[in-house]
């Protein structure tokens, strides 16, 4: 909650009905720089009346905005490419001062957003419905999409920017309006969008921000009026979202936590396979649903593949995200940089050697949350780490006899967010991508991020639902197929 010394903090406001007005909160929560430990803002938690009131706001919009042609819609979205492109610096220095991530990092974010409303500007394209002419004698059948009224998303604070726009460009491109609820911890992000967003004059109501955590959550959950939710975090919070937003009879799709594997085959181009699982378990401080989390050596990889991971892994600076050569900042709070650290003690606890030790780390923390790459080596199969999200800069390792050991044991791991494979196989590329129970698939690359038109997928405890985020499944998810069959008898048809 609110500490005294933060209050001269600028308190959020919402955006709601195309204006900003203050929240109805009494209470607050400070949004920390995680480099510095420095309060930026305070950020409202618990008022339902903000979620009603925005609610209100894009329900009013709903019917006019649904009018609008879509040809209309995507204006605002060419015009919104147009502005994101223009403000990425100054968009990407406010991630990473709420959420610590490098520059370039934060960078890299954006441009996955800017995809996002790429693909969104395709809607009068991507949102037809099909026909069929006598499906029995004169009669005319087609399948028409139709937006579902006021839908919302609910985000982490992993991916301020982006992962918001995995939702927003194709909910309203469809005709929906729109109510975004950003992690309490990266509320920054998102107000800076949504003052480039109010440059752009949308209906009032289309768009809305509200702020604030669970109270706010569940105040969406809820609400009579909204028709869908969209949410993005851990897999305990999916499942809470999942579980009431079907018992509101609402449209629900979450994308959940994480553990992510790669196989080293001993044929694969080793330069390459420890510079990118290096990337991809340090990028972002190991803080990405993506990000490699144990890498599995098959056979002979293992005495090549170690020593060259061990190199790369001394190789990355860790520090302010803001300064230039620094390659991974902090983690988010410290209450995660202390369970990370339990989970480092725990491995060793369960017998895995703790080859390079990331809480020894010299980084100049002063009052950030600062971690170094960790590397535990020969995690064991049944341990508890071996299955946990640690969403940290913490890599296992664990070595196998054969590609069909190391596709069982990535086969038991609860999640199915992504698993990849470094080999020059074809033949164990194929059996890699057929058998591994995985949404994402990634063979020779590190984090296989679906570019903006494919899905970003997703399985077992990482996602509930049916539809994912991204592209065409977005495009379903946001709106109701309508099917009409139509009779026009040839003897109603007058003589013209
Ligand atoms: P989180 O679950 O703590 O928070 C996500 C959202 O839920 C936030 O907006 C937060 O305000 C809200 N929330 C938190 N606790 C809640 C509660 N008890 N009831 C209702 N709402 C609540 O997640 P996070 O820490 O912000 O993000 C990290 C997690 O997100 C990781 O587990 C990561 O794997 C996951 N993630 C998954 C994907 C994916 O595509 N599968 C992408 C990014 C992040």
């Amino acid at each position: 909650m609110s500490s005294p010394n933060s209050s001269c903090s600028p308190q959020l406001s919402l955006y709601i009905n195309g204006r900003w007005v203050r929240s109805q909160a009494s209470e607050f929560l400070n949004v920390v720089n995680p480099a510095t430990g420095e309060v930026l803002a305070q950020v409202p938690a618990d008022a339902p009346q903000d979620v009603d009131a925005a609610a209100r706001a894009a329900a009013a919009a709903f019917p006019e905005w649904r009018r609008t042609p879509p040809e209309e819609r995507i204006q605002y979205l060419f015009k919104l490419k147009q502005l994101l492109e223009e403000r990425l610096d100054e968009i990407a220095r406010f991630i990473t001062l709420e959420n610590g991530k490098t520059l370039a990092e934060s960078r890299g974010e954006i441009r996955r957003a800017i995809e996002n409303v790429e693909v969104a500007c395709g809607i009068p394209t991507l949102m037809q419905g099909y026909n069929l002419e006598d499906v029995a004698r004169g009669l005319d059948e087609m399948m028409i999409r139709q937006p579902l009224g006021v839908v919302a998303a609910i985000t982490p604070f992993n991916f301020p920017v982006m992962i918001p726009f995995w939702f927003l460009p194709y909910a309203i491109a469809c005709g929906n309006t729109f109510i975004l609820k950003p992690s309490e911890k990266v509320p920054l992000s998102a107000q800076r969008v949504f003052e480039l967003l109010e440059t752009l004059h949308f209906p009032p109501g289309v768009v809305n921000l509200v702020q604030g955590a669970k109270t706010a959550v569940d105040s969406l959950l809820g609400h009579p009026v909204v028709q869908a939710i969209s949410f993005v975090g851990s897999t305990p919070v999916a499942q809470h979202v999942y579980a009431q937003a079907a018992a509101h009879g609402k449209r629900v799709q979450c994308q959940g936590g994480a553990k992510n594997h790669v196989i080293v085959l001993p044929d694969a181009d080793m330069e390459m396979a420890t510079r990118i699982t290096a990337e991809s378990a340090f990028g972002c401080a190991g803080q990405r649903c993506l990000a490699v989390s144990v890498a599995l050596t098959v056979g002979e990889a293992k005495s090549s593949f170690q020593p060259r991971l061990v190199d790369a892994i001394h190789s990355i600076r860790a520090g302010n995200g803001l300064d230039k050569g620094v390659h991974m900042g902090p983690v988010i709070t410290p209450e995660s940089k202390a369970r990370i650290e339990g989970w480092i003690a725990q491995g060793a606890r369960e017998g895995a050697a703790v080859a390079v030790d990331g809480r020894h780390s010299n980084i100049p923390s002063g009052r950030g949350n600062f971690l170094g790459p960790t590397l535990l080596d020969g995690v064991p199969a049944a341990s508890a780490l071996s299955s946990a999200e640690i969403f940290g800069p913490v890599l296992s390792l664990v070595h196998t006899r054969d590609l069909e050991e190391a596709i069982e044991f990535l086969s038991r791991s609860p999640y199915g967010n992504q698993a990849s494979l470094f080999t020059t196989s074809g033949a164990a590329a194929r059996k890699f991508r057929y058998e591994a129970p995985a949404g994402n698939i990634g063979i020779n690359i590190g984090v296989a991020a679906p570019m903006a038109y494919f899905p970003f997928s997703g399985w077992k405890n990482s996602f509930f639902g049916t539809l994912h985020a991204q592209g065409r499944d977005a495009v379903e998810f946001y709106t109701a197929q309508k099917v009409v069959i139509e009779r026009w008898p040839k003897e109603w048809s007058r003589k013209f």
